[in-house]
C-alpha cells in the first residue's frame, strides 16, 4: 500500500459557467456529465485500498457546479470508509462561483483547502475571465471571515509580467494571506510544439517573480506565496511543492466524473484513458508502462539540464512546458535564483528547523493553518 495518493478529481468535468479566453480545461476533457454517486463510492473504495493517506484535489471545470451535497456525500464516504490508520483530505479549486456562505460549515467541518480564481484588481482579473470579479471577491470575504484556509490563484499572461507589485497589493487589500502566481504557459493549439500565444514571456516572468519577491518580502512572516514555498522547498529539503520540481512525475492521477483515469492534467484525452475505475486496482494504473512512461519522460532533461547548476532545484520543469528541447520556464528559473539564491539560502537556513522531524498531524510550517500532512506533506500539483 502506498503511504499517499494524490488525485485530481473532476466531478463536473470541463464543465463552468465562466470562459476564460486561456482556460485549457476548455479544450480538454469531457464536457456535459456529472459525477455519480456510485462513482463517487468507487473511487474512494479504490483509493482507500491503495494508499494510507489519501489527498483529492476536486478541480474542473468548475467543480463546485456539483452543489454542496455532492461535496457532503463525499465527506461522509470518506470518513465510513478510511480505516483507523487511514485519512482523506480534500482541495477545492474553484472561481468562486456557485459557492455562498452556506458552504462554510462543509468547508471547515472537512478542512477543504480552497484554492480561489482572483487574478487582483476588478480590471485586471476581468480582462481575461470576464465579469466575474465581484464574486470572487465577495467569496474571497465571506471565506475568511467565516475561518475558511484560502489560497488566492492569480493567472498571469503575456504583456502582464509588470504587473506583480499590483497584483500582490490588490490581493492583500482583500486580506488574502495565502497566493499563488500561475504563468500562463499552456502548448499553442494551432502548433503543438510551440508555446501559446498567451504564454508568459520566459525573461519578464523573472522579472514578475523578483518585483513579487520585492513586494512579500517585507511581509514574509505573515503571508506565504507558493511560489516562493516552491523554490524554498529543495533547500530546506521538504517535498516538492509541484510536480514540475519534483524529480520525475507521473505519481498522481486525474479522474474524470465517468470515472475514467488519465496521466496528467495536460493529458486528458476522452478518447485515450489510462484506465477506468473499476476495471483494475488504482497501484496498477499508476504502475502502468504508459504511466510510468511518462515520469521518465521527466527524467530524460533538455541537454542543457544535465549541467546547469539550478537542476537539483527545477530538476528541468514539467515536460509539457518543453517546446524545442527547451523548457519554456527556464530563463525566468536562471534569472531568479542567479539574483535570489543567497537569500533563499539564508532564508532556509531559519526555516529548516520546522520541518525536520515534523510529525504530519502537526501544524505546518507554511503557515496555512492545516496540519502537515494535509498540506505541504501531500503530493505535488500539476506545475501550472
Ligand atoms: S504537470 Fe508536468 S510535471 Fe506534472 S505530471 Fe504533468 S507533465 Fe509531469
Ligand atoms: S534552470 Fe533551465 S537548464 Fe536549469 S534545470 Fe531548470 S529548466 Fe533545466
Amino acid at each position: 500500500m502506498l503511504e499517499q495518493l494524490t488525485l485530481l478529481v473532476k466531478p463536473a468535468g470541463a464543465d463552468c459557467p465562466l470562459s476564460c479566453r486561456y482556460c485549457f480545461y476548455r479544450s480538454t476533457g469531457p464536457r456535459g456529465g456529472r459525477m455519480g454517486e456510485a462513482t463517487l463510492r468507487l473511487l474512494l473504495e479504490e483509493a482507500l485500498a491503495t494508499s494510507q493517506h489519501l489527498h483529492l484535489i476536486w478541480q474542473g471545470g468548475e467543480p463546485a457546479l456539483m452543489g454542496r451535497g455532492f461535496f457532503a456525500k463525499a465527506l461522509e464516504l470518506g470518513r465510513e470508509l478510511a480505516g483507523p490508520d487511514q485519512s482523506v483530505s480534500h482541495a477545492l479549486q474553484t472561481s468562486g462561483t456557485g459557492l455562498d456562505p452556506s458552504w462554510a460549515p462543509i468547508l471547515l467541518d472537512g478542512e477543504i483547502l480552497v484554492g480561489l480564481s482572483i487574478d487582483g484588481h476588478r480590471e485586471v482579473h476581468e480582462r481575461w475571465r470576464g465579469p466575474s470579479w465581484q464574486r470572487a471577491r465577495d467569496t474571497a470575504a465571506w471565506m475568511l471571515e467565516a475561518g475558511v484556509a484560502v489560497n488566492a490563484l492569480s493567472v498571469v499572461v503575456r504583456g502582464e509580467e509588470d504587473s506583480a507589485a499590483e497584483r500582490y497589493a490588490a490581493l492583500r487589500d482583500l486580506g488574502l494571506a495565502h497566493l499563488q502566481f500561475l504563468p500562463a504557459v499552456d502548448r499553442d493549439p494551432n502548433q503543438p510544439g510551440l508555446a501559446a500565444p498567451t504564454a508568459v514571456d520566459p525573461w519578464a516572468w523573472g522579472g514578475f517573480l523578483l518585483d513579487l519577491w520585492k513586494a512579500w518580502w517585507p511581509e514574509r512572516h505573515e503571508v506565504s506565496v507558493r511560489n516562493f514555498d516552491e523554490l524554498l522547498a529543495s533547500y530546506v529539503a521538504a517535498p516538492p511543492v509541484s510536480c514540475a520540481s519534483a524529480e520525475r512525475c507521473g505519481g498522481y492521477l486525474v479522474v474524470e466524473h465517468d470515472g475514467s483515469l488519465h496521466r496528467c492534467a495536460f493529458l486528458v484525452d476522452a478518447a485515450d484513458p489510462v484506465g477506468v475505475l473499476g476495471q483494475r486496482p488504482l497501484i496498477e494504473v499508476l504502475g502502468s508502462p504508459r504511466q510510468r512512461a511518462l515520469g521518465e519522460s521527466k527524467a530524460q532533461l533538455p541537454e542543457d539540464c544535465v549541467t546547469c547548476a539550478w537542476r537539483p532545484r527545477c530538476h528541468g520543469g514539467c515536460p509539457y512546458h518543453r517546446h524545442d528541447q527547451t523548457t519554456h520556464l527556464c530563463g525566468s528559473t536562471r534569472r531568479v535564483l542567479d539574483e535570489l539564491d543567497p537569500q533563499l539560502r539564508a532564508l532556509a537556513r531559519s526555516l529548516r528547523g520546522p520541518y525536520q522531524g515534523l510529525r504530519r498531524n502537526e501544524p505546518c510550517p507554511c503557515g496555512s493553518g492545516l496540519r502537515y500532512k494535509r498540506c505541504c506533506a501531500t503530493l505535488p500539483t500539476p506545475g501550472r
